[in-house]
């Protein structure tokens, strides 16, 4: 099925390097992000250089060893723009590009099968459930049920550097997301 989707992926979007999900194939977690930036696709692996840093801290926060987790990203190439200055920039990635992959994710996540999914931000949250308007300010810290998996709604680290009146409701979701992973 993955062999399939990734054909047709490729047909889409031939000539774009793709980075593919990474880690435990065994995990109870499975961590979502949005797309890969620069370091992942020199790399080939998701969340890695300053993001993976992040995550590492992240991870120490809730008590989750790298080891346990399996990550990857709603979409899997890197979506980029000019910016202003004339380099080349991350973007989000548009609701086409996000349905593009989707089906890839939904694969994933059932050849994976998680007890817990966690969604980093508005992208991976959206591409799971399928519902291009809601928004992660409606569910963060909350659970969803997913047919077999419970997904957790978080920001996207990213969005707190940006927005410091974010950074402790996302200390908030994390001790709740802390808790509730004990309890599973
Ligand atoms: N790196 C990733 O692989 N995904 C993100 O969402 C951010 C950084």
């Amino acid at each position: 099925m993955i062999g399939g989707l990734n054909d047709k992926i490729s047909r889409e979007f031939a000539g774009v390097q793709h980075v593919f999900g990474a880690g435990n194939p065994h995990a109870a977690v499975m961590l979502v992000g949005e797309a890969p930036g620069r370091e992942e696709v020199e790399q080939g692996k998701p969340f890695v250089g300053k993001a993976g840093k992040n995550l590492d801290e992240f991870l120490q926060s809730i008590d989750l060893a790298r080891e346990e987790l399996y990550v990857t990203n709603a979409v899997k190439f890197r979506p980029v723009r000019v910016s202003q200055k004339g380099t080349v920039a991350n973007r989000t990635p548009s609701a086409r590009e996000v349905a593009a992959y989707r089906p890839y994710l939904l694969e994933e996540i059932r050849l994976i099968a998680p007890k817990v999914v966690v969604t980093l931000g508005n992208t991976p949250l959206r591409s799971v459930l399928g519902d291009p308007k809601l928004t992660i300010g409606e569910v963060h810290g909350k659970t969803i049920a997913l047919k077999r998996a419970t997904l957790f709604a978080l920001y996207h680290p990213a969005s707190i550097i940006y927005n410091r009146a974010l950074a402790e409701v996302y200390r908030e979701d994390l001790a709740a997301l802390k808790a509730y992973l004990k309890s599973v």
